[in-house]
């Protein structure tokens, strides 16, 4: 790291279990290296950490946050989780999973954010895993503000004699935060084991929990590796806006000085036409990395996260001699709601080689 990192031993480490938390997650998650994709791209060494390995319901970066969320509504004597997301959502998918382990009813609103999907889009991938872990599904229009409307929702429940507990939409709050600032020291501490240090994070930013709880944690641990979050659905200066405040509320739960607004860096080159429609890069991305290591990204996150950290390598954003992490913040079990989009592109790359 460009800096000198802080040590397991120092003064700055975090207890994160004195944090209301409980366990959901396979920890910690693998750092591997991408050596047949970093040889393909002939640029820095490339790495992976494997979130898409925490193990809740095929995994993913939502199990994290979920440690925390849970721990806060069991704390509150909750019987019932209420969210809400996109259709294809993974953090419906987890909260829902991270419910039957614990006992509790899930409540989930899915808003039909996508335009022109497949017929298959509202009942496969996740929608059907929702299903299977018996959440109860509401459908909403686009363009709502889907978290006042799951607000409103909770009040119903509650009113009907439930003891709901809502989760914003990705679990994107500072106690869900918590749980990638968790992440990032448990990043640091793996540095440390392997002597490996990076001179770069790159993760998918959506709806900010991830890179604003990255971004808090190194920056609570003293830390100054620079996380560079990928736009998957907004443009850059809005993106901004939201990471930075939800980075200072998370660094303020963590009892850290205020983050600088240095920190938050973001990419939004790869957003396509917008949230959840994959770009030619994202398709791209997904079989470039399928290929290369045998890896599953997918079409809504990670194909666009790597397809950032594809294009800064082409365009020389980093020094041949960097290592850079990206982060895998799961989301496959969404390829096969996409299965038109993705097989098109694979049969395409079949016939031109
Ligand atoms: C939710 C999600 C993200 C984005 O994380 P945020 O914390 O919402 O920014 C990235 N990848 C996958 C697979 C996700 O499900």
């Amino acid at each position: 790291m460009a800096t000198t990192p802080a040590h397991p031993q120092s003064g700055r480490w975090i207890d994160f279990d004195r944090y209301p938390r409980v366990r959901l997650s396979h920890l910690p998650t693998p750092i591997e290296p991408l050596e047949r994709l970093s040889a393909h791209l002939g640029g820095p060494r490339l790495f992976i950490k494997r979130d898409d390995c925490t193990g809740l319901a095929t995994g993913g970066n939502k199990a994290r946050k979920l440690e925390f969320l849970v721990g806060e509504a069991l704390k509150q004597n909750a019987d019932m989780l209420v969210t809400q997301g996109a259709v294809q959502s993974n953090h419906v998918r987890q909260t829902a999973a991270a419910a039957c382990r614990f006992g509790l009813k899930s409540h989930a609103l899915l808003e039909r954010r996508v335009p022109n999907v497949a017929a298959a889009y509202e009942e496969t991938g996740n929608v059907l895993l929702d299903k299977m872990f018996g959440a109860t599904l509401e459908f909403r229009p686009s363009g709502l503000d889907m978290n006042a409307e799951a607000q409103s929702v909770t009040e119903r429940l509650r009113d009907e004699g439930h003891r709901p507990y809502f989760i914003p939409g990705g679990g994107s709050n500072a106690i869900g935060a918590l749980g990638y600032a968790a992440c990032a020291q448990e990043i640091v501490q793996q540095c440390h084991e392997s002597g490996l240090f990076f001179q770069w994070l790159v993760t998918p930013t959506g709806s900010t929990g991830t890179h604003a709880g990255l971004i808090a944690g190194l920056h609570a641990v003293g830390v100054e590796l620079p996380v560079m979050g990928v736009s998957v659905r907004q443009k850059k200066e809005r993106q901004v806006g939201a990471v930075l405040a939800l980075a200072q509320a998370t660094a303020t739960l963590l009892e850290a000085t205020p983050v600088s607004s240095s920190r938050t860096l973001v990419e939004d080159a790869y957003v396509g036409e917008g949230y959840g429609i994959p770009a030619a890069s994202t398709l791209e991305a997904i079989t470039l990395t399928a290929r290369t290591e045998g890896i599953l990204l997918d079409p809504v996150y990670t194909g666009k996260g790597m397809a950032g950290l594809i294009g800064l390598v082409r365009q020389g954003f980093f020094r041949p001699t960097d290592n850079v992490l990206f982060l895998h913040t799961g989301g496959s079990t969404a390829l096969f709601a996409y299965e038109d989009a993705v097989a098109e592109r694979s049969i395409k790359l079949r016939k031109a080689s």
